[in-house]
């Protein structure tokens, strides 16, 4: 087994992806090709005994309703406290702290203001390749009908941009990208929430 693959306490590190609705399988793909386990979280007791979670993209509006049922949403909100979290696209809207265009309820955990479909419509989605932060150079980003993050609190760190806009930001255990990593066939943005819980721990 690849070293990478474990903690400290040498066993495999299991990641939660929210599978209520959404681009949930992809990500779990490119979680398996790391070496970790994938389990798919689709009830707040299955939160228990995970190392990081990913809420992948979709439609945030309709996470919400489904995470209004059964204290989804305020188990949720105390899971991202204290634990890891990476949210793509529409998960990155439920982690910010604001949400806009229009405003929306959400777990309030990573200091940043969202402003949904800021692209314009569906035939507005883009494939980018840039440079960023992350070593290995360009990356290629995927946006379907992308927020766009308007404002990073004082604690928010920016590893890539779009038009001088953050697009990959990190606050401590929390990531978000308001593109779709698990779309390319590219695994440093995975690895890069894997690290950071391998650091954390
Ligand atoms: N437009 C969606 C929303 O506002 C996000 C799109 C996505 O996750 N690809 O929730």
């Amino acid at each position: 087994m690849n070293h990478q693959s474990t903690t400290r306490q040498d066993r495999p590190l299991i990641i939660g992806v929210l599978a209520l609705q959404g681009a949930f399988e992809a990500h779990a793909t490119a979680l398996t090709a790391l070496g970790v386990t994938a389990k798919l979280v689709r009830t707040p007791a299955e939160l228990a005994n995970i190392d990081g979670l990913i809420i992948p993209g979709g439609e945030s509006t309709t996470f919400l309703k489904f995470l209004e049922r059964d204290g989804f949403l305020d188990a949720l909100e105390s899971f991202v406290e204290t634990t890891p979290t990476f949210g793509t696209c529409a998960g990155a809207i439920l982690l910010a702290k604001n949400v806009e265009n229009p405003a929306q309820t959400s777990l309030a955990a990573l200091d940043i203001t969202v402003e949904r479909n800021a692209y314009g419509r569906q035939i507005d989605s883009t494939i980018l390749t840039a440079p960023t932060e992350l070593p290995g150079g360009p990356l290629e980003m995927v946006f379907i009908r992308a927020p766009r993050i308007t404002r990073t609190g004082p604690s928010v760190e920016t590893l890539a941009t779009r038009d001088g806009f953050p697009v990959l930001v990190r606050e401590g255990h929390l990531l978000a990208a308001t593109f779709h990593p698990e779309l390319s066939n590219d695994s440093r943005v995975h690895q890069l929430f894997l690290d950071l819980i391998r650091n954390r721990a």
